[in-house]
C-alpha cells in the first residue's frame, strides 16, 4: 500500500474523528507525523516551520533533549503514576513554582488550562464563601463562561463579564463587591499594559475581593514569569498550562495558601492530576529556562520576526498593527479573509502560522528559522496584496474595535457599553440567593 497524501489522510480523519471545524476548515492541509524543534514533517515528507508553538503548548520545541531525557527517565525508572496523589516530582514543582512567581505560597495540579481556571474559580468561592465571578478574557471551554464575549451576567454560573473596561469593573464592584468571589482575568499583552492590571490587582485588593489572573498563556511568555512574575502585579490566585510541560498535559493553580488550602471544600479532585511524567517535563521547562540564555534568545528572535512582519506589510502594503511581546504578538489585518490568505499562502512556502493572528516561538527557533518565517511571510503578503487595493495605509479604528471583540471581547467605553453594565448590576444584585446556595452549598 502506497502512503496516503494530506488530504487522503484528512479524508480518511472526515469519516472517524474530525471535527469539521476545529479539525480541519480553520487549519492548513497537513497531517504531521512527527516534529524536531520548531520544524514539522507531514505524510508527504514536506517539512514545515511551525510559527505557533502548537498553539502555545511548546515552550522550547518538540523532542527537547533536557525534556526527553526527563520524561524517559521518569518513566523507565521510576513509573507513571502511584497509588498516592503524592509524588517527588510533583513536591518539588510545587516548591519552584512557588519560589517563581510572587503569588506563590502553594501549588496544586490539574491537567489543562480550562481545568486550572475552573479549579480557581471553585478555589475562590469555597475560600470566600462568596458566589459571584467577575471576568475579562477567555479562560477555556468549560460551561462557566461559555458567554465571556460580551459584559453581562450569566444567572446560571453567576459569572459577570466586565469586557476588560476597567470603568465596569469599578462600578460592578461598588454595587455588589461583597457578593463577589474573584475577579479573573487573562493578560492581553497586546491591548492593555502592565499598569492596566496593576489598577485592576489595587481595585480588587481595596474591595478585599481576591484576583485571580489567568496566566495559562503568559506564565512564560509575558516575559520569562508571566505578568505576576513582572512584581509589578499582585494577584492572589494565578492559573498556568500553556508551555509548562513543554507539549506534556499539565496545569496548575499557584497562589494563597488560604484559598489552595479550599481545596477539600472546593472538591476539587482528579485521577490524572497524579501523572508524574508531565511534572518531570516541568521541571526540564523550568531547568533549562531559569538556568540558561534560551528563553532570551527567543525572545530576541520573536522581537525580530515581530518587527519582520511588520515592515513586511508595510513593504507590500497591506495595513495593520502589529503589536505585543516578542513570544506573543498579534497581527491584525483588515479583514479575516486577507488575514486567512496571507497565511495560506504562506503555508504552500513552507511557514505554519496562526490564521487569527497571534504568533508565537520556541526557545528551538534559529536566526535561520526567522529568515524562513519571515520570507514565506513576504511570499504570501505580496501574492494577497496583488490581488487587493486598500483604501488607507492604516487600519481603520472599526476594524480594531471589530478585532478586539472577537479575540477577546474588548469593549469601547459607549452609550450601549454603559448600559449592558447597569443591567448586569441589577442583575446580579436582583439574582436569587437560593440559587447559589443550592449549586454551591460552600457559597452559602
Ligand atoms: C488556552 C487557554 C485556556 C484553556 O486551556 P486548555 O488547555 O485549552 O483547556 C485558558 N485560559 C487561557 C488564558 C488560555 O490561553
Amino acid at each position: 500500500m502506497t502512503a496516503l497524501t494530506n488530504q487522503e489522510t484528512i479524508q480518511r480523519a472526515r469519516r472517524c474523528t474530525a471535527a469539521e471545524d476545529y479539525d480541519i476548515g480553520t487549519r492548513f492541509p497537513s497531517v504531521f507525523v512527527s516534529a524536531q524543534g520548531s520544524w514539522m514533517e507531514d505524510v508527504e515528507g514536506r517539512r514545515i516551520l511551525d510559527v505557533t508553538a502548537a498553539s502555545g503548548a511548546l515552550l522550547l520545541g518538540n523532542r527537547h533533549p533536557r525534556v526527553v531525557e526527563s520524561i524517559t527517565r521518569c518513566i523507565a525508572e521510576h513509573g507513571t503514576v502511584f497509588a498516592s496523589t503524592l509524588s517527588l516530582p510533583r513536591i518539588e514543582l510545587a516548591e519552584r513554582l512557588c519560589e517563581r512567581y510572587p503569588a506563590g505560597e502553594k501549588a496544586v495540579f490539574s491537567k489543562t488550562g480550562s481545568e486550572a481556571t475552573t479549579a480557581a474559580i471553585r478555589l475562590a468561592r469555597a475560600a470566600s464563601g462568596r458566589d459571584v465571578i467577575l471576568t475579562s478574557g477567555y479562560h477555556g471551554w468549560h460551561d462557566w463562561h461559555l458567554s465571556y464575549l460580551r459584559i453581562g451576567y450569566d444567572a446560571g454560573n453567576r459569572i459577570g463579564c466586565f469586557g476588560y473596561s476597567r470603568h465596569a469593573l469599578a462600578r460592578m464592584l461598588d454595587a455588589f463587591g461583597d457578593d463577589v468571589a474573584a475577579v479573573i482575568v487573562t493578560p492581553e499583552p497586546a491591548w492593555f499594559d502592565e499598569e492596566y492590571y496593576r489598577g485592576l490587582s489595587r481595585l480588587c485588593a481595596s474591595k478585599g475581593v481576591l484576583f485571580i489572573i489567568d496566566e495559562v498563556i503568559t506564565a512564560f511568555r509575558w516575559g520569562v514569569r508571566g505578568l505576576n512574575g513582572t512584581g509589578n502585579v499582585p494577584a492572589d490566585l494565578i492559573t498556568m498550562s500553556k508551555g509548562l510541560g513543554n507539549g506534556h498535559s499539565i496545569s496548575s493553580v499557584v497562589g494563597r495558601r488560604d484559598v489552595i488550602d479550599a481545596y477539600d471544600t472546593a472538591g476539587v479532585a482528579g485521577t490524572y492530576t497524579r501523572e508524574v511524567p508531565p511534572m518531570a517535563a516541568a521541571l526540564a521547562v523550568l531547568d533549562e529556562i531559569d538556568g540558561t540564555q534560551a528563553h532570551a534568545n527567543a525572545e530576541r528572535l520573536g522581537g525580530v520576526l515581530r518587527d519582520g512582519m511588520r515592515d513586511v506589510l508595510a513593504a507590500v502594503g497591506i495595513p495593520a498593527v502589529v503589536a505585543g511581546p516578542p513570544m506573543m504578538f498579534d497581527v491584525v489585518m483588515p479583514s479575516e479573509q486577507i488575514s486567512w490568505d496571507v497565511y495560506r499562502a504562506a503555508f504552500d512556502h513552507g511557514a505554519y502560522f496562526e490564521d487569527s493572528g497571534t504568533h508565537m516561538v520556541t526557545t528551538a527557533f534559529t536566526d535561520a528559522d526567522v529568515d524562513h518565517a519571515l520570507a514565506a511571510f513576504e511570499k504570501g503578503a505580496r501574492e494577497v496584496a496583488e490581488r487587493h487595493t486598500f483604501e488607507a495605509d492604516a487600519l481603520s479604528p472599526e476594524r480594531l474595535a471589530q478585532f478586539r471583540a472577537e479575540a477577546f471581547g474588548g469593549e469601547l467605553d459607549d452609550e450601549v457599553v454603559r448600559q449592558r453594565i447597569e443591567q448586569t448590576v441589577q442583575a446580579v444584585v436582583e439574582r436569587d440567593p437560593a440559587l447559589a446556595r443550592r449549586l454551591d452549598p460552600s457559597c452559602g
